[in-house]
């Protein structure tokens, strides 16, 4: 199977009523480990790749990479996805290089730092969905802006200062057209998410819901929503490693945000915590070894185990033949006629 649209995964969730998740990738090993996990939970799965991965494997490394996934587990749909684009010309190159899906993250400027206004967000936004719809490629915005910094992308802080606003969601759903939407409401990116469990004060589900009401076309993201579990944090500190304690997501709260229209669900820290610890424990255990091979295997298995039990937390395990996946011309003819359009429906309010 060619690598499908992200928007067909995600209308597809919407109708099975679960979550998918995008797991980012920077290496080989770490796109067999979600697709091994895809195949052992029989699941539709969405791959991603931030800017800092592009620039650490190159273009044509990570393209030929997912091709070869596509090509290995023609049961599984998969999507390839561009993590926080900055701009225009990043979404464009993606798009140009095969990804079928893309983020523009305009909540920030350019610069992957500084807030952006609500106008320059529409604008930036609504350029890559012309340009991207065109071309059957799925667009996910951002709107209000999350905690933290990965990969030198964030406006850090704890993700509590700019939090989405409803009305400001739904405007720039409607003046957008973007198929789906990451909305801040209180979570973050990297391992260091909250100093304690987090409670209604900290993440506010209260709005992804209302949001949901009003935009049930258009689906949501949550965005740095790693769990960090304990048992990951402590593999590592047993074997060497200096984790200060942290709390991530937990699962059930990411489980309440599906059932309230969240599709997608980003993952990362998880799958680095578990590939850290992996081989931290081989060298520690074995300090003789040098095989590169002796830790990256039970690297790749303990990503695939974190992956797999997400797979099944978030639902989409079980549902990767449920459909045909459409060609992208197929899926740009529908976004020409407007039968894909998300425009928000009145009647659905
Ligand atoms: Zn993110």
């Amino acid at each position: 199977m060619p690598l499908v649209s992200m928007r067909q995964l995600l209308d597809e969730a919407a109708k099975g009523g679960y979550g998918v998740g995008a797991f980012n990738v920077n290496d080989m090993e770490q796109i067999q480990a979600i697709m091994e996990a895809a195949k052992q939970t029989n699941s539709p799965v969405i791959i991603q790749a931030s800017r800092g991965a592009r620039a650490f494997a190159q273009d044509n490394y990570l393209y030929h990479l997912m091709l070869a996934a596509a090509e290995l587990y023609p049961e599984i749909p998969l999507a390839m996805h561009l993590d926080h684009g900055n701009s225009f010309e990043t979404c464009k190159s993606a798009i140009e290089l095969g990804f079928t899906s893309v983020m523009m993250d305009g909540s920030l400027k350019a610069d992957g730092k500084t807030p952006a206004t609500f106008e320059e967000n529409v604008a930036v936004t609504k350029q890559v969905v012309d340009f991207a719809h065109e071309r059957g490629i799925t667009v996910e915005g951002e709107i209000g802006v999350l905690g933290g910094i990965e990969d030198g992308h964030g406006a850090g802080g704890t993700g509590l200062e700019h939090v989405t606003d409803p009305d400001q969601a739904v405007e720039f759903a409607e003046k957008t057209g973007v198929d789906a939407l990451a909305i801040a409401i209180g979570t973050s990116h990297g391992a260091y998410k909250f100093s304690k469990k987090p409670d209604g004060s900290v993440l506010k589900m209260d709005i992804l819901i209302a949001i949901h009401k009003r935009l049930p076309k258009t689906h949501l993201v949550m965005h740095g929503s790693s769990s960090v579990p304990k048992d990951l944090q402590d593999i590592i500190n047993q074997y060497g490693g200096k984790l200060k304690e942290t709390w991530g997501v937990p699962v059930e709260e990411i489980q309440l945000g599906i059932r309230n229209g969240v599709r997608k669900v980003n993952v990362d820290t998880d799958n680095r915590l578990a590939i850290t610890g992996a081989i931290r424990k081989v060298l520690w255990e074995t300090p003789e070894k040098f095989d590169p091979r002796d830790y990256l295997k039970p690297a790749r298995e303990a990503m695939q185990k974190v992956v797999a039990q997400r797979m099944t937390q978030f639902g989409q395990a079980g549902h990767a033949g449920d459909y045909k996946a459409l060609s992208i011309a197929e899926i740009a003819k529908g976004y020409k006629d407007g039968s894909l359009s998300t425009k928000p429906l009145v009647a659905d309010k």
